[in-house]
């Protein structure tokens, strides 16, 4: 290629592949920047359920290493500021889309996957009762509208199934039913290994704390972000440098064509969000119930998201 630079045929003759070569409009990462150490091929074929919160197995990332992941996206104001702070650090995550978020601000979607992450799916309106409390038929055609909507937002067109066979439930609440459906389709069903508690307010340094102190528990994993919260958008480039400067490598995530590779949960695992859920929906049906209330349950499970999940824990 006669017009490599010296720079870029250093590269290239050592193998490596610098993230701006391929994208050309990435900024050139130094030795500092955080980076993105590999990429995992996440083969769905048949289906794969990963995320120790929710499910026995994970993604088989080694000690110290860190895969992020964004729900509920994009957002006009807080989404360009995660970009920003990814772009920076040369680092690769994954979005999991809100279909209707997608359809209002397409060029969002469209700089995420020119930025190089993966761009994944959340259903179409992110139902507040989940989509355990729907029909099975309801919840596969507001999944199925959410894969269109995000695939026509990024890419201009939309197939039969998803680009990228990657899916999160909204709360974590999945169905027996759906996730058949889905493994049928093969497609990927995202859970995560720890969570930032975004959801609640808190001071972008009392989540970097939360965050950190959760990973050293449990030495990296998939970790569950909102890139529509200002606190997250706020906490990323002192959270991206803490990650560096303890020690902690990104893994991107792909979409692979083979059979998934997971690791096991230890002995004595159980689904916390299954908890989590169940707690929550016995607390709504024990108020529906009760005389005089007149709230619908649906405005009550809104009162309690987003993601339905632990408003009422609390930071250690
Ligand atoms: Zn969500």
């Amino acid at each position: 290629m006669r017009t490599q630079t010296p720079f870029l045929a250093f590269f290239l003759a050592m193998g490596l592949s610098p993230s701006w070569a391929a994208e050309g409009h990435q900024p050139v990462c130094g030795a500092d920047a955080l980076g993105t150490s590999r990429t995992l091929s996440v083969g769905p074929r048949g289906g794969l359920e990963v995320g120790l919160k929710t499910y026995p197995q994970t993604l088989p990332l080694r000690d110290h290493e860190v895969a992020l992941t964004f729900d509920d996206g994009p957002n006009a104001k807080t989404t360009p500021m995660v970009l920003d702070a990814l772009s920076h650090e040369c680092v690769k995550a994954t979005f999991f889309l809100i279909g209707r978020h997608a359809q209002d601000l397409p060029k969002l979607v469209q700089r995420e996957i020119a930025d190089g992450h993966a761009v994944g799916h959340h259903t179409f309106s992110h139902p507040a009762i989940t989509l355990r409390r729907m029909s099975t038929a309801a919840a596969e055609a507001d999944i199925d509208q959410g894969f269109r909507a995000d695939d026509l937002a990024a890419y201009g067109a939309a197939g039969a199934g998803p680009r990228v066979p990657f899916f999160r439930f909204p709360g974590f609440a999945d169905t027996p039913e759906v996730d058949r459906w889905l493994a049928s389709r093969n497609i990927a069903v995202f859970g995560a290994d720890l969570w930032a508690s975004d959801w609640q307010m808190m001071t972008p340094a009392t989540e970097l704390a939360l965050v950190m102190g959760r990973l050293q528990k449990t030495k990296g994993g998939i970790v569950l972000f909102h890139d529509t919260k200002s606190s997250t958008a706020r906490m990323m480039p002192a959270f991206l440098r803490a990650l560096k400067a303890n020690g902690y490598r990104i893994v991107a995530l792909v979409p692979g064509d083979g059979t998934a590779q997971t690791r096991a949960a230890p002995a004595g695992w159980s689904s916390e969000t299954d908890r989590i859920i169940n707690q929550v929906f016995h607390a709504e049906d024990a108020k529906a119930h009760r005389p005089g209330d007149s709230d619908a349950p649906a405005a009550r499970h809104a009162a309690t998201a987003p993601d339905t999940l632990p408003k009422r824990e609390t930071p250690p």
